[in-house]
């Protein structure tokens, strides 16, 4: 094991990460103690901030939650799990109650019922929504309020955690880097439950809808100390990020397509409707693959939402309209130029119903656990809703498998840490080669490349945490030779007809590319089940 400049023995809990699994997890476990560490600050990092559209709870009168699973399943190719399905769609409901509680101001219609709104393969308006747009924001800063104002949680911001500290095969810490350059300090966290909460892995692609936090850092460590990672080469590319040379890329959401936006070229004609009968509301892998081979082949592509959406665009999606007017286009007369973008992990830390990741001592939530719910796509707006069911599920067994103490924590003073960017060779080479579309050659490319950037990495462990991600994505996508929800294999481009989820540790991974192609059939057999 490291040693550590410091080491802090918290009582309870360790929480590593402060988006909407974080701090809902924290707050569910209260008053049972924890400590959440982030590198960046309470409500204002990660994801979850950012997100646009809201939440999907089957709380609607004609709905229910045997619709809300049927069109996940639907949505995830048929490859997500039904158990764990049934589970999100019942629970979500409660779960909206519990944000109703803690202040989110929820849009309400005249009525004063809330106001639902239906996304893409919905089959019922059910989405809860924040001032039109801006879920994300108004969530976190009502979480990050409620986590502020309780006792039992101590909000650890500025460390970048970069290792598990692993005893008899059982998390038993998390070392995690403070401060910069010279006066940077090695802390060792010690707790009896550790809680992942890392977000995703979008930054490690050059085009991405992610915060620059979300680079797959969670993921990376727990591979790293043996955990079982699950469907790692489902990535979810959104289709239309805003296209004006911005990292990470603004996102012009779903919903204007829902309202009538259409995808045009630099001549205005339309290419979705020779695609697709649901032409700019088919799928969203539909929507991105066509968009990616309308670039491909030297087209630009453009949302108009002139006619759609005119004039109330700034009232009706004010995120979307500052971000374009920042870059000079007015949405309500321009078309807006956008282009696919990295934007969802399905895939993770292989967890199970109480958010237990294979290591003893480690659970995970958020979108960094793969619990089953999306399958081979994610269904828009659910992952919110994983987040709060399953923050509150591993609560709950933290809760029951630990006793509380009441210790106070000390916590070294903030100190301005600066986390580790991924490598733009890396980036590039995601985007390039284990894209949304990919083929065997492209993806072993992808594979050297992570090699040689492994060896340059000098041992630094934010290095090695990224590049572990990147090769289990890699790897992943390598094995399941067929295209399937968001993994489009041009070498193989029908579906197996095995919807089955994909299993590997890093080790598996190593082992794979070293002995490549002479195990990799076997390989798969053994790692899908
Ligand atoms: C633009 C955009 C719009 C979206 N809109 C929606 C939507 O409308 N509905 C929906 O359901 N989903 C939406 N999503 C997806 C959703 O926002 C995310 O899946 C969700 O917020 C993830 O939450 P999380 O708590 O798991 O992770 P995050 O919110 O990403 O938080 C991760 C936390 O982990 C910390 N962290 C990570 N690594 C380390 C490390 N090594 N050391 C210290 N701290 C670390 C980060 O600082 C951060 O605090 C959207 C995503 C994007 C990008």
């Amino acid at each position: 094991m490291r040693t550590a400049d410091n080491t802090i023995e918290a009582p309870g809990a360790i929480i590593l990460g402060a988006g909407i699994a974080g701090l809902f997890t924290a707050l569910k476990l209260a008053p049972f103690p924890s400590v959440v560490i982030a590198s960046g600050q309470s409500g204002r990092s990660g994801s979850s901030v950012w997100a646009q559209g809201g939440i999907a709870a089957a709380v609607g009168d004609d709905d229910s939650w045997s619709l809300h699973a049927q069109d996940t399943l639907a949505a995830g190719a048929g490859s997500g799990d039904a158990r764990i399905t049934e589970l999100v769609a019942r629970e979500a409901p409660q779960r909206i109650e519990d944000l109703l509680r803690y202040g989110v101001p929820f849009d309400r219609d005249s009525t004063g019922q809330l106001s639902l709104a239906r996304e893409a393969a919905h089959s019922r308006a059910r989405i809860v929504h924040v001032s039109g747009d801006r879920a994300g924001a108004a969530i976190m800063g009502t979480l990050s309020r409620a986590a502020a104002a309780t006792p039992s949680i101590a909000m650890a911001g500025g460390f970048e955690a970069i290792e598990l500290a692993i005893q008899d095969g059982k998390a038993v810490g998390l070392f995690a880097r403070y401060g910069a350059g010279t006066d940077a300090r090695l802390v060792l966290f010690r707790a009896r439950a550790i809680v992942f909460a890392t977000g995703g892995v979008g930054a490690l692609y050059a085009v991405t809808t992610n915060p620059l936090e979300s680079r797959g850092q969670g993921l990376g460590i727990a591979a790293r100390a043996g955990a079982l990672v699950a469907d790692a080469e489902f990535v979810q590319f959104h289709p239309t990020a805003i296209a004006v040379g911005r990292d990470p890329a603004p996102l012009a959401t779903e919903a204007l397509r829902g309202e009538g936006a259409l995808l045009v070229d630099h001549t205005g004609r339309r290419f979705m409707p020779a695609i697709h009968p649901a032409a700019e509301l088919a799928p969203r892998d539909v929507v991105a693959r066509a968009i990616h081979r309308e670039i491909a082949r030297g087209e630009r592509v453009f949302l108009d939402c002139s006619d759609a959406i005119g004039d109330n665009f700034a009232s009706r999606f004010p995120t979307v309209h500052a971000a374009c007017v920042s870059a000079g286009i007015d949405p309500a007369k321009e078309p807006i130029p956008v282009a696919p973008a990295a934007h969802y992990h399905m895939g993770g830390i292989a967890s199970d119903e109480r958010g237990r990741s294979s290591i003893p001592g480690l659970w995970c939530v958020g979108e960094c656990a793969s619990t089953g719910l999306h399958g081979a796509n994610r269904l828009a707006s659910n992952s919110l809703a994983e987040a709060l069911v399953f923050g509150a599920l591993a609560a709950e067994d933290v809760r029951g498998s630990l006793v509380s103490e009441s210790r106070n924590v000390k916590l070294p003073a903030p100190a301005a840490t600066v986390a580790a960017a991924p490598p733009q060779r890396l980036r590039r080479t995601m985007s390039t080669l284990v894209g949304v579309e990919r083929e065997q050659n492209q993806l072993r490319n992808a594979l050297s490349v992570i090699r040689s950037l492994e060896r340059a990495s000098g041992g630094d462990p934010a290095a090695q945490n990224m590049l572990a991600t990147a090769r289990l994505i890699t790897t992943a996508a390598l094995l399941r030779r067929e295209s399937i929800g968001a993994h489009f294999r041009r070498d193989h481009p029908q579906r197996a007809g095995n919807p089955a989820r994909s299993f590997l540790t890093l080790q598996d991974a190593e082992t794979i590319a070293a002995n490549w192609p002479v195990t990799s059939r076997a390989a798969h057999d053994r790692n899908t089940q």
